[in-house]
This record gives C-alpha cells, sequence and structure tokens, in this order.
C-alpha cells in the first residue's frame, strides 16, 4: 500500500503568490508519484483574497483540504490545526510562500524512509532582510544558553514529522507554545537536512515585529525557567550588599559619629535589610510560580517510542 504525505501549509494573506505556489508544488509531487497526498491548507484569517482562491483549488484537486479559521490566530496555531487535521503517515510543515522550496520535502522525506522520526530543514543560507538575520541569530543563541532542551539553530517550522511524533505532539495542550520547541521536547529520532532558504516569491512577510517577540517570549518561558531564577540570584546577590552597606552604616555611626546625620543609620539599615529580604521572598515566590507553571501546562510526563514486549497483556494495551 502506498504511504501518505499530509502537507501542512498555514495561510495567512497569501493571495498574491497562491496559485503560484500550489502549481510548483503540484509540479514538485508529480515527480514522486510512489506516495499519496494530502494537501491541508490552513487559512489563518486572511483578510485578502486567499481563502476565495485556496477554494477554487480545492474545487479542482480533491487532494486539497481548506481549513478556514474564524479569524487570525497565528502561524503557530494555523500549523497546530493542521497537524490535527492531517492524515498522513508522515506529516510535512511548509511556509506557503515558497520560501520554503517543495523540491526540499522530498529530501526530508527520504531521511523518514530510513527511519528518522524528526527531520528538520535547517538553513544554510537565507535571504532574509539584515535585520531578521541579526534578530534570528541572537534568539537562538539566547535560546541555547537559556533553554532546557536543544533547539537546532536556523531552523524553522519547516520540517517532517513522523505520524507517532504528530499524535504525541497532540497530547500538548499548552495555549503559548513555539512548536519547533515541542518538537524537539518530544524526543525520537531526530535528524537535519540543509537547505538554502529562497526568497518569498509575493507579498511581504506577515510575521510582524510583535509576532516575532511573542514567539521568541514563547521560546523561553516555555522552556526555560531561567527568568524565575534569575529572582533568586539577584535576590542574594542584592542582599549581599545591603548586608555590607549595614555593616558601613552601623560603622559610621559608631567611629564617626560627627559625619552622621540624625536618623541616618536606622533608615539606611531598614532600607537595605528590607530591600534584599523581600528579592530573597519573591525568588522563593518565583520557585512556586515556576512550579505552579509547569503543571498547569500540562505536559504529558513521559512519551513512549515503541515497546519491546512478549506478553500479551502489554501488546493488547497498546491497542
Ligand atoms: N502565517 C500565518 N499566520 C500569521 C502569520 C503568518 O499562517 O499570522 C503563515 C504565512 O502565510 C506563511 C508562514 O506562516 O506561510 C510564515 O510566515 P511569513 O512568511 O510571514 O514569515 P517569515 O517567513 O518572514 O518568517
Ligand atoms: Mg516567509
Amino acid at each position: 500500500m502506498k504511504k501518505m504525505i499530509t502537507y501542512v501549509f498555514p495561510v495567512y494573506n497569501e493571495g498574491e503568490g497562491i496559485d503560484v505556489f500550489y502549481k510548483a508544488v503540484n509540479a514538485a509531487l508529480r515527480t514522486h508519484k510512489q506516495y499519496i497526498y494530502e494537501l491541508l491548507f490552513v487559512n489563518d484569517g486572511s483578510s485578502d483574497e486567499s481563502l476565495e482562491k485556496l477554494v477554487a483549488l480545492q474545487e479542482r484537486d480533491k487532494r486539497i483540504t481548506v481549513i478556514n479559521f474564524s479569524r487570525n490566530f497565528g502561524h503557530q496555531m494555523a500549523v497546530t490545526a493542521g497537524l490535527d487535521y492531517a492524515h498522513g503517515d508522515a506529516v510535512i510543515i511548509m511556509d506557503s510562500d515558497l520560501q520554503d522550496p517543495p523540491h526540499v520535502s522530498f529530501e526530508l522525506i527520504q531521511k523518514w524512509e530510513e527511519g528518522y522520526e524528526v527531520v528538520y530543514a535547517q538553513r544554510r543560507t537565507r535571504q532574509d532582510s539584515a535585520f531578521k538575520r541579526l534578530t534570528a541569530y541572537y534568539f537562538y543563541k539566547l535560546l541555547e544558553r537559556l533553554a532546557e532542551i536543544k533547539i537546532p539553530p536556523n531552523t524553522g517550522d519547516f520540517r517532517l514529522l513522523d505520524r507517532k511524533v504528530v499524535q504525541s505532539l497532540s497530547t500538548f495542550k499548552e495555549r503559548n507554545r513555539m512548536l519547533r520547541g515541542l518538537a524537539c521536547y518530544v524526543g525520537f529520532k531526530q535528524t537535519a537536512v540543509l537547505f538554502d532558504r529562497d526568497k518569498r516569491f509575493a507579498g511581504t512577510s506577515n510575521y510582524t515585529l510583535a509576532k516575532m517577540i511573542k514567539l521568541a517570549a514563547d521560546g523561553i518561558f516555555g522552556f526555560s525557567s531561567a527568568p524565575l531564577r534569575l529572582i533568586s540570584h539577584l535576590g542574594v546577590f542584592i542582599s549581599g550588599i545591603s548586608f555590607l552597606g549595614i555593616l558601613y552604616a552601623l560603622f559610621v555611626r559608631i567611629f564617626r559619629p560627627e559625619t552622621v546625620v540624625q536618623g541616618w543609620t536606622f533608615t539606611i539599615v531598614v532600607v537595605l535589610f528590607i530591600g534584599g529580604i523581600q528579592l530573597i521572598v519573591m525568588g522563593v515566590l518565583g520557585s512556586y510560580v515556576g512550579r505552579i507553571y509547569t503543571e498547569i501546562q500540562q505536559r504529558p510526563l513521559y512519551i513512549v517510542s515503541s515497546v519491546y514486549s512478549s506478553s500479551r497483556t502489554n501488546n493488547e494495551r497498546k491497542k
């Protein structure tokens, strides 16, 4: 039986280029007839003619499904919906602006056939603006320092996920999600394919600075408690300095009383003491907030890739 590959294409105001994009994908798919394809376009509340064009394509090509959002929910939610609706044995997430070249997806499939379960496309080069390249570079550096998982640099959401991985991703219900982080978090056999990222075919980037900052925050706060730990560290540091300040104030009061204004010593000791204590207490609160946060994310406790067993009961439970 032929295996099924699902493509997930998030679409937001891509009306200008969507027909050319579809033609390019279609031409690429025609060269690999050994698979059945499902094309999932998720229209993320476009305000242009994207939806009309997608529906017209859907009427001509029965492999296409169009999922139409009621409003703009953002790229990550569009991809999430695509994963939820996908039927394929493998799912490929790809931008719909021709920045991710369709032919590269066959290299991803190739690696999947070799047994890899997550194959991410890693940018060897990219044609984006200097600003985008610079912010992306420093963001991934920061994430590498802070995050508890290893998110490979220079990757977007252009990747292939095995059915198993898609299934385990569907158990992650957190609202502020960065899929490329989660795709690393779930584990499984992962590998990279290098590619050269093209220029956008039409239109402009829909990732505004605000959307980029939101994604960066989701990456850092979702996979790292470093910002919380910073409070504790700061608390200890400030308390240490306050202690020295208190010693100094007492020293001056005892040995140089003539230089001290009435009431200064008491005031300064109280201020420094309270300041240090406050930050330490906030650090303690922070640790609890951090725990509440991970509890609330409700991530699965573990993810099983396979079970090797000879007992019948185990096999039955798997079904
Ligand atoms: N996109 C989306 N919702 C949004 C913003 C973008 O579905 O709110 C889609 C967009 O149509 C494209 C992909 O996400 O297919 C990547 O967006 P874009 O090309 O604007 O980002 P960039 O490539 O500049 O990072
Ligand atoms: Mg793009």
